[in-house]
């Protein structure tokens, strides 16, 4: 190399970088759908179980769950578990279930 700089022979132009803003992407472990963190439902397994978590802050292993209530019924069937590697205790389950009946039921078309 014969210091040529390719910074210095050309001018880069500054280009107006279109700004892609990164917005976390999450797969609902209910439908496997990939969208933007802010429109899933966070669970997380603590030391207390497994539990709903609206703030998105607690420690532990998340899993990602769309809040519509079929991707919930169906993420309980089995990949729930396997995304946190945890079973479902009755209690979770319990807990899972009572949020899930917050949540609006799949509208019919
Ligand atoms: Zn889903």
């Amino acid at each position: 190399m014969i210091g040529n700089k390719p910074s210095d022979k050309l001018k880069v132009t500054k280009k107006p970088v279109q700004r892609v803003k990164h917005v976390p992407q999450r797969t609902c472990v209910g439908c496997r759908e990939v969208l933007p963190k802010r429109q899933m439902v966070r669970v997380v397994r603590t030391a207390d179980g497994v539990q709903v978590d609206p703030t998105g802050k607690l420690a532990g292993r998340g899993a990602y769950l769309h809040d519509k209530r079929e991707c919930w019924a169906r993420g309980m069937r089995g990949a729930l578990a396997h995304a946190l590697k945890a079973e479902l205790t009755a209690e979770d389950r319990a807990r899972l279930e009572s949020f899930m009946n917050t949540l609006p039921a799949e509208t019919n078309v």
